[in-house]
């Protein structure tokens, strides 16, 4: 059965428009990748919205030697079943992302994704700035990842000297950094006038440090945090299932980063997604990290159905920052014009704001087959997801995907 042009219709649906949510009736897009003679039909008597399709700044898609935690394929289909059009791959992965031979690699291994996604190209301790130079050429590597805390091997940046040249001769500066390194990674932007995109800011402190660079340079700094910062709080009983670096912080940590994101201080959500699996997780030295891209659309759809945020906020936090930032807008289009959209509508997510149920019941597709909300029963899951013009995702009907 090969590739036709069908039609998507929606007999009565709700679409995001610029801030504001309109009722539509009998809406057809044109989408690729229906299997012949299939259509899909949307009924009139379900709560729907048409929301943009989600870019994820943050995910470690693992593959290469980590692939029975995940690869490029079973992330996509994950990334895809979550709302997400596209997503950035982080370079720890084994071998890491550190020279020009392992990202060819890499895009090659990307081939198997079914959505599009990017790249951050990793500073190594070895000083690989030429390497990072020429990778910066390529329109698919969004950022230099350095890190300052927490990761092994070469891509652990300690040495001053090389830091700070890094600093000076990188545009664009992705990191992860913990207590002081924070004060240190915030200097040397300011001394280079380097872009500084701070990975999952944990909570107040982080906070309260990194606000008066953000307010003062709205367009040089950046801070990203995830929805386990923000949906979950260290408990007594938490065991290696809640264990992610940075960790989770206490009630008044939550309560910081939901103000940030108030204050538009916050510009982007990542889902920090780090799959390990069960097994791995009840070893007697369990790994750091959990996946979360699966979760994250429907535990923000139900905060704003609980009025935490508003749709406008997570299409800020969620697709047009992270575009903005990593420079993102050549593919990635959605732009709701009712004269238009035959033509322009070709990256979103429709989701089921009537109907309430967990991810266990979804079915989980990442490698992981596990997730810190799995039991969390809500609303707001992804029915359908579009990207790039074909359906990469349904929860209508499966086989109806070529
Ligand atoms: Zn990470």
């Amino acid at each position: 059965m090969g590739l036709k042009d069908m039609e998507l219709k929606a007999e009565k649906i709700k679409i995001f428009n610029q801030g504001k949510i309109e009722t539509v009736s009998d809406l057809v897009i044109p989408i690729k990748n229906i299997k012949k003679n299939k259509q899909l039909l949307l009924k009139a008597d379900r709560d729907w919205l048409l929301f943009p399709g989600l870019i994820d700044p943050h995910v470690h898609v693992r593959d290469f030697e980590q692939s029975h935690k995940e690869d490029f394929l079973s992330v996509s289909q994950a990334a895809a079943a979550g709302g997400y059009v596209y997503f950035i791959d982080m370079p720890n992965s084994q071998p890491p992302v550190v020279d020009l031979k392992t990202l060819s690699k890499r895009v090659k291994a990307a081939n198997l994704s079914c959505l599009e996604c990017g790249f951050h190209f990793g500073a190594s301790s070895q000083d690989n700035l030429e390497a990072i130079l020429e990778a910066a050429k390529n329109n698919k590597v969004h950022s230099v990842k350095l890190y300052l805390n927490h990761t092994t091997g070469d891509l652990l940046i300690e040495n001053q000297k090389l830091l700070e040249k890094y600093f000076r001769n990188i545009d664009l500066i992705s990191v992860h950094a913990e207590q002081e390194k924070i004060d240190l990674v915030i200097k040397l932007a300011k001394k280079y006038g380097t872009k500084l995109y701070l990975c999952h800011v944990r909570g107040r402190e982080e906070l309260e440090k990194i606000r008066p660079y953000k307010l003062k340079y709205p367009n040089r700094f950046f801070i990203e945090v995830t929805l386990h910062h923000l949906f979950l709080t260290k408990q007594a009983d938490d065991d290696a299932f809640k264990m992610m670096k940075p960790s989770l912080g206490g009630k008044d940590d939550q309560a910081a980063l939901w103000q940030g994101i108030k204050q538009g201080v916050v510009d982007t959500i990542g889902t920090d997604h780090a799959p390990h699996l069960i097994k791995e997780k009840k070893s007697k030295e369990p790994p750091f990290g959990v996946p979360g891209i699966e979760t994250s659309m429907a535990l923000m759809m139900q905060a704003y159905l609980e009025k935490n945020i508003t749709l406008q906020q997570i299409f800020y936090l969620m697709v047009k920052n992270p575009a903005q930032i990593f420079k993102i807008g050549e593919n990635y289009n959605y732009c709701y014009n009712p004269n238009q959209i035959k033509t322009k509508l070709r990256d979103f997510v429709i989701v089921d704001l009537s109907s309430k149920h967990t991810l266990k019941q979804r079915g989980i597709k990442s490698k992981a087959k596990w997730s810190p909300f799995e039991d969390w029963s809500l609303i707001g899951w992804p029915k359908i997801t579009v990207a790039g013009g074909r359906l990469v995702y349904s929860d209508y009907n499966q086989n109806m995907i070529d």
